[in-house]
Parts: structure tokens; sequence; C-alpha cells
């Protein structure tokens, strides 16, 4: 396994992959890497002649009220991961490596698919997440990348980046990775006491409740919330959003019907944590 840190030799190394007809599989992350990160790896090992995992904390996507600074970061651990997963390269530039102007004057930007969910509570934040994963997409020219459904409005709306911009990629979908307990593994599970990892079991455990209401033919998107975030906050979590959107365009349902996405942001202590399922509601 080969570390990259520079633009410049990142490229060569594609230059030669592509020249020798290698396909090249690529998991974009922010590290701090745990078994849910492993999975994309995994799947893309399988997939790909070649894996490249990035792991890059990208300051573009954080509010300025959010925990950019304080965000775990830990290269020698994540590289050892990587080398026990059989990654090839990892690719983890600095700040000052991917924007040596401090920021960018031109962005991708997204609409509507923005509009609930995360989107709604972090302004300005796919447009980081766009950007930083176009610049990740020219530098590592990747066959298929893969991303996780715990971040499903990502996952869509970079879907229709490369379907609405023609970017040849494929984006491989990978379905949550889960500790025992229900709670979907992310780094920032780091910020959690004991007792408040037991606090966030409650997050997997509403959108199994929607899931019941749901299977028991209940259709009012609104009634199921309302139901979901008492059941939250009794157990003192603080809802930030439980919304049921439209799997395709993002849009809040009323009447919850088709491929719908139920997902929910709730802060345990300091943490923000978010979770969702995928449902097919007949
Ligand atoms: P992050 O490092 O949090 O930006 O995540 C990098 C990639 O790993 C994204 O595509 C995430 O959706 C994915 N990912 C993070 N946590 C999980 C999980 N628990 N299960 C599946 N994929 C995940």
């Amino acid at each position: 396994m080969r570390l990259i840190t520079t633009i410049e030799e990142m490229r060569e190394v594609v230059h030669d992959l592509k020249k020798s007809g290698k396909t090249i599989g690529f998991v974009p992350t922010m590290g701090y890497l745990h078994a849910g990160h492993a999975t994309l790896i995994d799947r893309a090992r399988t997939e790909n002649d070649v894996v490249v995992v990035s792991i890059f904390v990208n300051p573009l996507q954080f509010g300025p009220q959010e925990d950019y600074a304080s965000y775990p970061r830990d290269l020698e651990r994540d590289s050892a991961i990587c080398q026990e997963h059989g990654v090839d390269f990892v690719f983890a530039p600095s700040s000052n490596v991917m924007y040596p102007k401090g920021t960018v004057d031109v962005f991708v930007d997204v609409r509507r698919l923005d509009q609930n969910l995360c989107g709604r509570f972090r302004p300005g934040h796919f447009r980081g997440v766009l950007t930083v994963v176009m610049k990740l997409f020219n530098i590592v020219q990747p066959d298929r990348a893969y991303f996780g459904m715990k971040d499903i409005q990502q996952l869509r709306i970079i879907e229709e980046m490369v379907n609405d911009l023609n970017w040849p990629v494929q984006i491989v979908a990978v379905p949550t990775v889960r500790e025992d307990s229900g709670l979907a593994m992310s780094s920032r599970n780091t910020y959690l006491s004991e007792e408040e990892r037991k606090t966030a079991t409650a997050i997997y455990q509403s959108l199994q409740m929607a899931r019941q209401l749901i299977e028991a033919g209940e259709r009012d998107a609104s009634a199921i919330c309302d139901k979901c975030i008492e059941f939250l906050e009794r157990v003192g979590l603080r809802v930030q959003y439980f919304q049921v959107v439209d799997y395709d365009s993002l849009q809040l349902l009323r009447t919850v019907s088709g491929k719908v996405i139920v997902g929910v942001a709730a802060f345990v202590g300091k943490a923000r944590l978010i979770d969702n399922v995928v449902l097919e509601v007949s």
C-alpha cells in the first residue's frame, strides 16, 4: 500500500493505471475509519483491480458552528485499517493541497434535492460535498465510487450530479453498517460517553417504530413523525428533524407511498447523529 499526499503523484499513478487498463474503485472518506468504511472498501476490493481510499476532512462542507476543528483524525490508524483491507493507495492530501487559495471560486451546487433532511439545516453543506467529490473524481478518475446509505441524501445528490453532469463513474450504494445495538457506525460516535451511546440507540429504534407504523397501515407522514419525535424526546434526545421524503425527489410527503426515505437527525449531548431507513410502501 502506498500513501500519497500530492495531486501530482496521484495523477501519475492514475495515468499509469489507466494506461495498463486497470479498473479503479474509489472510496472517499473523512477518515477515522470504522467497520462502515471497511465494508465500502471490501466491496470496492471485490469489484475492481485497484482500490483508492481518500482521507480528507473537507473544510468546505462544515458550517461555521460545526465540528471541523474537533473532527477526529488519526492517519496512522486509518492507514493500518486500509492496509488490512487490501487498499492499494491512500490519498490523504492536506487542506492546502486541495485548496491552495484557501477556498474555491467555482463550486458544484445543487437545488431542490437539498431542501429537506440535512440540507435544510446545513446551508452550503452539499455544495461543499459536491465540490470536493468532483475534485476527487477529477484527480482519481474512478470507474466505480462507493458511498454509504448512512448518508442517503449525500448518496442521492451525488447520483444526480454524475447523471446531470455526465461523469463516467458508476456510483455504488452500500447499506448502512450498524453496531449490535442498532446504532449506525459513525466517526462522530467517538464524541459519545458510555451513557450517551446507550441513549443514541433510540435513533434506530425510532426508525423501526416508523417502519412498524407504516407496516400497520399508517400513511399520514406527520402522524408518524410526531410519534417518533415524541419517543426520541422522551428518552432525552434533541431532534433536529424527523422526515419522510420521496426517494427520488427528496421532497416531503404528506401521504407515505412508493419508495420513501425516513430520515432523522438528533443531538445526543453535543454529537449530531443521523440515520435513515429506505422503505417500499405499496
Ligand atoms: P465519512 O468518512 O463519514 O465522510 O464517510 C465516508 C463514506 O462512508 C460515506 O460514503 C459514508 O456514507 C460511508 N459510511 C459512513 N458510515 C457508514 C456506515 N455506518 N455504514 C455504511 N457506510 C458508511
